[in-house]
């Protein structure tokens, strides 16, 4: 087995309402997506009452993505 690789994602460096497309295959994930079709999350490590740290997985080609940069500006103004 090799083991999956892993990217990061800087949320902060990212334009528009959060999406962006999977470092591995390109499908585009979006935070807000919460059916699991596209990734599903593997762990999220939490600070005080902040989330620090998304890792979750491409269902589409395996590879984990850890996500950071949640303490940057606000997001998600829709
Ligand atoms: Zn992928």
């Amino acid at each position: 087995m090799n083991s999956p690789l892993v990217y990061q994602v800087n949320l902060t460096e990212i334009q528009g309402e959060g999406d962006f497309p999977c470092p591995g295959c390109g499908v585009v994930i979006s935070p807000e997506d919460e059916t699991e079709d596209v990734y599903r999350i593997v762990n999220t490590k939490v600070n005080d009452q902040d989330l620090e740290e998304l890792v979750i997985q491409c269902n589409k080609c395996k590879s984990k993505i850890r996500l950071v940069g949640f303490n940057g500006p606000e997001m998600g103004n829709l």
